[in-house]
């Protein structure tokens, strides 16, 4: 992310950190309201996800904020490491929550797992992701955790990103559902591809079907946790 940062300055992008987008008025410019000022714009691209929060209602129905949390051991032993994953391949398992991990540079495993509907922080991460991590590998029972951290990613309905424009001038890019670290970096090209008059690969995206969440704003949580209660059955019942 920060090396991303420099090679945009270094290509003349400016950032502005600390200044968040409050409102988005359409139209030809869009007219863009943070606390500090104004912003006036012929083009604007969206990639605020799961954390817009409001600036922008219309692409909120048809997405979902959810919470996943991850912990990191203490160093390990480079052998007590190895012998976690011995290829030191990054691994999602296969339940439909799914717990993710892999090991650093400095061997410690990095465990992440479970999904926490409407993206509340849980208050003690380690509680929570710990088990998990010692049902996958027991023998790190008196293994010490260094951190612990949780944030929030985008969840659609079919679990396929969102990519649109609104009005001809608002692009937008979203909800890749914990899948955006590669798939976010294709919207950007996609993006800068339809801008400059090359529309084909970004209107393949544009073109998904995306259906609102059962129950909007109000009951896409509760109904989504029954979904996940059934699926999660079938998952502990091997089927
Ligand atoms: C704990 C965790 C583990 C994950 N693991 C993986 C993984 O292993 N592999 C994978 O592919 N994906 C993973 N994901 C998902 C992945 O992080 C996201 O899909 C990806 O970050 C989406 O990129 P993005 O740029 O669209 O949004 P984000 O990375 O969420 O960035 C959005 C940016 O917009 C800014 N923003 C939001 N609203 C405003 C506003 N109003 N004004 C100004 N700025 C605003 C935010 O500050 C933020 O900088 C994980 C997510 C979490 C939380």
């Amino acid at each position: 992310m920060l090396g991303e940062a420099a090679a945009f300055e270094s290509l003349g992008g400016v950032i502005f950190e600390q200044s968040p987008l409050v409102s988005l008025e359409h139209g030809s410019p869009v007219v863009l309201k943070t606390a500090g000022g104004t912003i006036r714009a012929d083009r604007v691209v969206m990639a605020g996800n799961a954390y817009l929060n409001g600036v922008l209602p219309v692409l909120e129905g048809k997405s979902m904020p959810c919470g996943t949390q991850v912990i990191t051991t203490a160093p390990l032993e480079a052998d007590v490491a190895r012998a976690l994953l011995p290829n030191n391949m990054a691994v999602e398992d296969c339940n439909y929550l799914l717990d993710y991990y892999r090991l650093t540079r400095d061997n410690r495993l990095i465990f992440g797992g479970g999904v926490n509907y409407g993206g509340e922080d849980p208050a003690n991460i380690e509680a929570l992701i710990r088990p998990k991590m010692l049902k996958a590998f027991p023998q790190l029972a008196d293994t010490k955790i260094d951190y612990a951290w949780s944030g929030t990613f985008l969840m659609t309905l079919n679990r396929l990103p969102q990519f649109g424009v609104l009005n001809d001038n608002v692009y937008y890019a979203q909800g890749y559902s914990g899948h955006g670290v590669t798939c976010s970096h294709l919207a950007g090209r996609l993006i800068s591809e339809v801008m400059t008059g090359r529309d084909e690969r970004f209107d393949a995206f544009a073109g998904l079907p995306h259906l609102p969440f059962p129950g909007g704003r109000m009951l896409r949580v509760p109904l989504s946790a029954v979904g996940a209660w059934y699926y999660q059955t079938r998952d502990k019942l091997g089927i």
